[in-house]
């Protein structure tokens, strides 16, 4: 049966350095892909969106997503918002999409953003009521997940991998529409964020796991209904 996956991304390009393999094996599989951006991504450093917003269409078209829906609110300030504002769009979109699988990021990343919106994910897909959530992963993000604080309780300690063998060449490229930004996102060799890395990294953890390329996930939930 086709499920209903919506990702939730801080910034457009987490969901592509993230887990941009893994969205196109959903994609493959006949599931119905949303992606949920929830700032701009840029405004941190400077006022020119609207690249980054394109590039995040195209990226995720490259996926196969069709579905990305923009949040729009200011990068690098998520702290700054009461939790609320964040739970609000993550909530709408996972009840309006009826998502069965949620990802969202991890919550002892280096960017504050992204520990924001693993805080947000918690409240937005509680498991009661109409709640149609059923499984929920963290994903890594290079150069945020991997520089993070070197502590226990903060580590990324994934049991959950999808195999990217066939899908890498995908994320590869929806990676390389990133550098049709203002700032372009895909930086030189051997930046985490290079298209070097992105291959590198998906091998190690491809590796780990006995398979060419592999993407990490730690679970949330993992919920196995009756029927
Ligand atoms: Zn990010």
């Amino acid at each position: 049966m086709p499920k209903r996956v919506l990702v939730i991304a801080a910034h457009p390009d987490d969901e592509t350095y993230g887990m941009g393999g893994t969205i196109a094996w959903h994609v493959r599989r006949g599931d119905n892909v949303t992606v949920l951006i929830m700032t701009d991504g840029v405004t941190a450093r400077h006022t020119v969106t609207a690249p980054q917003e394109a590039a995040a269409v195209n990226a995720c078209a490259i996926l196969g997503v069709e579905h990305v829906r923009f949040a729009r609110l200011a990068d690098q300030r998520l702290d700054s918002l009461p939790l609320l504002d964040l739970i609000k769009p993550i909530t709408a979109a996972v009840n309006e999409l009826g998502a069965q699988i949620v990802y969202t990021h991890h919550r002892g990343d280096a960017n504050q953003d992204h520990r924001a919106i693993f805080a947000a994910t918690l409240v937005a897909i509680r498991p009661f009521g109409a709640c149609p959530v059923e499984q929920a992963y963290s994903y890594e993000v290079a150069s945020s997940t991997e520089w993070g604080a070197p502590f226990a309780e903060t580590a990324f300690v994934p049991t959950h991998f999808v195999e990217i063998t066939s899908t890498l060449e995908d994320k590869v490229r929806a990676a390389a529409a990133y550098s049709e930004t203002y700032q372009s996102e895909v930086k030189p060799f051997p930046h985490p964020r290079s298209l070097e890395a992105v291959r590198i990294y998906a091998q190690q953890r491809g590796v780990s796991v006995g398979v060419p390329a592999a993407e990490a996930f730690v679970p949330i939930r993992q919920l196995v209904k009756e029927n």
